[in-house]
């Protein structure tokens, strides 16, 4: 009866076969849309469960990847391109060179054991906080579960630099930017160096 319901994903998906073709059909689909960036409402609050599964979500999903494609970046969410809805879009590879292109919606982010936790300071970017970056210590290892884009459950883990990305972008759509994760200070350099950039891809004007 509820068998199906509650059936735990205890395999990760392999997110690393056809990537080409996975990533250049969903991008052929879309259209490229303005990136949000911070100081607009729909990154600082959390974004709504995805509950229909539907050609409304693929088609969002076409977007994401174009949009991510047109602004060069690795991982996209999508209040970043303005849509209140929890789900993320990635191409990114991991410390082994290994690429991973894959959707998840409604990710979670699974707690670590602490003894398990390796720190990684590498420098982190936003699209949605152009032409800045800064160093912030993140796990090495991530493991998130969500569901695809048929609503079927998944389990994605990824390290290194796919790590972080994992991160960065349930971080997203929970209403929360990597600079928020910074000091005061490293916060306030990381804005004007915002302030002072121009981007090199379109972006929503803040009102
Ligand atoms: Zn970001």
């Amino acid at each position: 009866m509820t068998q199906e319901i509650d059936q735990r994903v205890d395999e990760f998906i392999d997110d690393t076969q056809d990537c080409e073709e996975r990533e250049q059909a969903y991008r052929a689909r879309g259209t490229a849309r303005p990136i949000t960036v911070v100081g607009n409402p729909v990154l600082h609050s959390e974004c709504r469960n995805v509950t229909e599964f539907d050609d409304g979500l693929a088609a969002l999903i076409d977007d994401m990847f174009a949009s991510q494609r047109a602004a060069e970046g690795v991982g996209l969410a999508a209040n970043q391109i303005g849509v209140d809805l929890k789900v993320f879009v990635y191409d990114c590879h991991d410390d082994e060179g290994v690429r991973h292109v894959g959707v998840v919606c409604n990710p979670v982010l699974e707690e670590l054991p602490a003894e398990s936790r390796v720190l990684d300071d590498n420098n982190e970017g936003c699209l949605s906080v152009p032409t800045a970056y800064a160093e912030l210590a993140r796990p090495d290892y991530a493991v998130v579960t969500g569901q695809n884009a048929a609503g079927e459950p998944i389990r994605v883990q990824g390290t290194g630099y796919f790590a972080r990305c994992l991160q960065h972008e349930t971080d997203h759509l929970y209403g929360r930017l990597y600079i928020d994760r910074l000091s005061k200070r490293e916060r306030k350099k990381a804005l004007k160096m915002m302030e002072e950039g121009t981007p090199r891809y379109e972006t929503v004007p803040n009102a």
